[in-house]
């Protein structure tokens, strides 16, 4: 019996992770909540996935819309083996007392504190910590971005110290009411910023320093990466090991990609559902050692890096897959790597 999946909170992050859980062998989407019957819930429904509202009073709503409902977020918690939660930040928190009332292990996402759940999750990091636990957090999509970069680096040379700079984009392209519209803001201005110890939910020792900067820009955050090793390979072998990671495209010398725009405008070519790029595209020009000091940037998919981790932290969660039969199936299905 494949496991039944519901995802409530049908926005940027749930409506592909919906998609994703979708295209899983070992998986049935039994359904998405709701609060309103906006274009969103239509897509719902024009992609065949049953929509539950989440708010009992708004119900006549999503009848006067013509959008036919298959019941309460609180019916689809009870029939799922699983919800995953991609409400906005701290609407997940609010809604766990319903999912313990339910029993129904739940996922939440990076927008949550550590604190609210058992474990916090990255597949490459630490997939096997989530076996069993009942409230998982699928870390923020820099997080996601700087655990799959730091794993194997850890576990090659050893990492004795990551300094980090996240320049971040200000919001999400239909997030109109985002900035800054013209401004470069330090942050937090204050040091460090939250990216640091949130990495250190998933590696507790290892020694990392994190500055934040938002820019007038939509589509990706960049970081500039400096991580001090505990060996000294050469540039090329460290290139060699992040290209061998699955999660991770080295964007190539010569490729003509620039920046953002042009790593969109590739994922367009490339035909990939709504131009996402679920790896992190580490520049591989930038990927240079002097001594033991790495360098590099990579640029990450606020919107998308995080949806295979939600896939596999659904199989870690109920321990039907290690983690790499999970990575595996999970790229395999959402065609992942470029
Ligand atoms: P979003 O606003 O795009 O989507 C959230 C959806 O949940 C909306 O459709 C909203 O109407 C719905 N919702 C609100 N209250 C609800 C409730 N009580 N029950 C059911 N649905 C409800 O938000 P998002 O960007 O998808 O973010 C969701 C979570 O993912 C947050 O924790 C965020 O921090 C995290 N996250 C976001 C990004 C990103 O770049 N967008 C990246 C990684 C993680």
């Amino acid at each position: 019996m494949s496991i039944q999946v519901a995802v409530n909170g049908y926005g940027t992050i749930g409506k592909r992770v919906a998609d994703a859980v979708a295209l899983q062998p070992d998986m049935e989407l039994i359904g998405v909540g709701k609060t309103r019957p906006n274009h969103e819930a239509e897509l719902a429904i024009e992609n065949g996935y049953p929509l539950y509202a989440a708010i009992e009073d708004r119900i006549d709503l999503f009848d006067e819309a013509g959008l036919e409902l298959a019941g309460t977020v609180e019916e689809m918690v009870e029939a799922a083996d699983i919800v995953v939660d991609a409400c906005p930040s701290g609407i997940g928190a609010d809604n766990k007392s319903l999912y313990e009332a339910h029993d129904t292990p739940a996922l939440y996402q990076g927008g949550e504190d550590a604190d609210l759940v058992d474990v916090s999750f990255n597949a490459r990091g630490n997939f096997d910590e989530a076996t069993s636990a009942d409230h998982v957090r699928v870390v923020s999509c820099n997080t996601t971005g700087l655990s799959r970069l730091l794993a194997p680096l850890q576990e090659e040379y050893g990492v004795e110290k990551a300094r980090v700079t996240l320049v971040r984009r200000g919001g999400d392209p239909a997030q109109t009411g985002r900035g800054p519209i013209n401004d470069i803001l330090p942050n937090p201005v204050s040091l460090p910023s939250h990216h640091g110890p949130d990495v250190n939910t998933i590696f507790p020792d290892l020694a990392i320093d994190t500055l934040g900067l938002k820019v007038p820009a939509t589509l990706m955050h960049t970081h500039s990466v400096n991580v001090t090793l505990e060996s000294t390979p050469d540039a090329d072998a460290v290139r060699e090991l992040l290209d061998e990671q699955t999660r991770t495209f080295l964007i190539p010398e010569g490729a003509g990609i620039d920046g953002a725009g042009a790593l969109k405008e590739f994922a367009m070519d490339r035909g990939r559902p709504r131009a996402d790029i679920w790896e992190n595209c580490i520049w591989s020009e930038s990927v240079s050692m002097e001594g033991s000091d790495l360098y590099l940037f990579q640029a990450i998919h606020q919107e998308s890096d995080v949806v295979p981790e939600n896939v596999d932290a659904i199989r870690a969660v109920l321990g039907t897959a290690d983690a790499a039969e999970s990575i595996e199936r999970t790229n395999e299905t959402m065609e992942i790597g470029f």
